[in-house]
């Protein structure tokens, strides 16, 4: 069905078509017409599926034209970046209404965000803390809400956000639609459901516990202390648009950004100690291409949408399987293909079948073709030591890296990067394969792999 069968307004659709979407995604389809009828509706769906667009398209529809009356819709998000995030698609597929939209959220000052309440809003995004500030303070009243979006609810109880999230419920009008989204609902997630909303639809896309199809996706098994090494051979043999980093820790994750800037790559770190114009500062260069590598936390990246990431890494095997499919989800987005790969030591080894088990499929393992598992590590620089003097310190944009002195494969080893095992089983890699160009296979059957997919710029060295 097009978007124009759908019951959205002309000037939503105009919206639509300026974003370039042409046809709903499933959640879309299910969703716009469960919300236009004004039912309260649970929808769960993965990121990467148009779920903002799910809820911001009927509600453009529903509000109509703007009223200076105080906001009508409340949408709250678990952090800042996805707070943002989604005010912005508000913002663009409402961009031939006159509605008004603002975000509002902790780590910057108050005064925009106050004098934007006051000059009437339709449609507040907001994190939670920030929300309850102003609302303890009085400076933005619900009385004229009528529709309240709880997103990403899950997280938000990971991040212990569900005690203020009832409060905020309580504060609203009992008439009201409220949507709720939420990847899982365990019984603590279907408890606030039941308090907040009134015999609900149910919008299940797929299963949150499935990777994106779109995604190749394969486990470099390697001892902790070559974890850096690899994670930098790999980052030199794959031809990338742009890769996300994810670390476990806020610690590890500025460690290996400083490593990864001596090595020549311009990198962004965020998490949650950065500031707030920091993290807006690495947000906005790595989606520009001012940096080519983000390295990030999974708190701090969860839901962000950055078109074209071509390459996402674990250099930690998440804990938490969950987390394994949002990260998967940051790349792959909408209809773009991506490559997932997790470097895992052999500690991590049960949290890959942790992973496998939850998401019910076998990770393809892979070697590195032609990367030395068995030489020392090379050692980490000391922290007060200058970057790469090619690095410019912050080094440089995307498609303008210059070779690294250190490399340390072979250019001809360059078309097959790796072997591939059977899927599946934990043991130690084998001996590389003979170098010959692997095509990737078609069908299921056969997982493409991250590195053998046209990737390859054979200009890069
Ligand atoms: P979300 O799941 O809301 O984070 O959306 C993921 C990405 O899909 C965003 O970049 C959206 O702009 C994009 N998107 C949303 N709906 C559509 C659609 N119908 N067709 C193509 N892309 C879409």
């Amino acid at each position: 069905m097009p978007f124009t069968k759908l019951g959205l307004t002309p000037n939503v659709l105009r919206g639509v078509q300026a974003m370039g979407y042409t046809d709903p995604t499933p959640i879309q389809l299910r969703a716009i017409p469960v919300i236009l009828t004004g039912r309260d509706l649970i929808g769960s769906a993965q990121t990467g599926t148009g779920k903002t667009a799910a809820f911001a398209l009927p509600i453009l529809t529903k509000l109509g034209a703007h009223q200076a009356i105080g906001p009508r819709v409340i949408v709250l998000e678990p952090t800042r970046e996805l707070a943002a995030q989604v005010e912005t698609s508000f913002r663009d597929c409402g961009r031939f209404t006159d509605l008004r939209a603002t975000v509002i959220h902790g780590g910057v000052g108050y005064g925009k965000q106050r004098s934007d309440l006051r000059s009437g809003m339709d449609i507040v995004v907001a994190t939670v803390g920030r929300l309850m500030d102003f609302l303890n303070t009085g400076e933005i009243r619900l009385d004229a809400l009528s529709i309240l979006v709880l997103d990403e609810v899950d997280r938000m109880l990971d991040m212990g956000f569900l005690p203020d999230v009832k409060r905020i419920i309580q504060r609203c009008p009992k008439q009201r639609q409220t949507l709720f989204f939420s990847a899982t609902v365990p019984p603590e997630i279907q408890a606030v459901a039941s308090f907040a909303l009134r015999d609900p639809a149910r919008a299940e896309i797929g299963v949150a516990r499935t990777v994106n199809q779109s995604v190749t996706h394969a486990v470099y098994p390697v001892a902790q202390a070559k974890k850096f090494d690899l994670l930098n051979a790999l980052l030199e043999r794959i031809d990338f648009d742009s890769v996300l980093i994810f670390s476990r820790t806020k610690h590890g994750a500025d460690r290996i950004a400083r490593r990864l800037k001596s090595a020549g790559h311009s990198v962004a770190v965020l998490h949650a100690n950065r500031s707030q114009n920091q993290r807006i500062e690495a947000l906005d260069g790595f989606k520009s291409g001012r940096y080519e590598v983000m390295v990030a936390t999974d708190i701090a990246a969860r839901g962000i949408d950055v078109a074209g990431i071509s390459h996402v890494i674990n250099y930690d095997v998440p804990k938490n399987p969950e987390d394994y499919v949002h990260r998967i989800g940051r790349t792959g987005r909408a209809q773009a293909v991506g490559d997932a790969f997790t470097l895992a030591t052999p500690e991590e080894a049960g949290d890959v079948r942790d992973i496998e088990r939850f998401i019910g499929q076998r990770i393809p393992q892979e070697k590195l073709e032609g990367f030395d598992y068995h030489a020392p590590a090379t050692n980490p620089p000391r922290p007060q030591q200058q970057s790469h003097p090619r690095s410019g310190g912050q080094g440089q944009g995307r498609g303008q890296r210059q070779s690294q002195p250190q490399r340390s494969h072979p250019a001809q080893s360059r078309p097959a990067a790796h072997a591939s095992q059977s899927a599946g089983g934990q043991s130690a890699p084998r001996p590389a394969a003979p170098a010959a160009p692997a095509r990737p296979q078609p069908g299921p059957a056969a997982p493409r792999s991250g590195l053998t997919r046209g990737r390859w710029n054979p200009h890069r060295r």
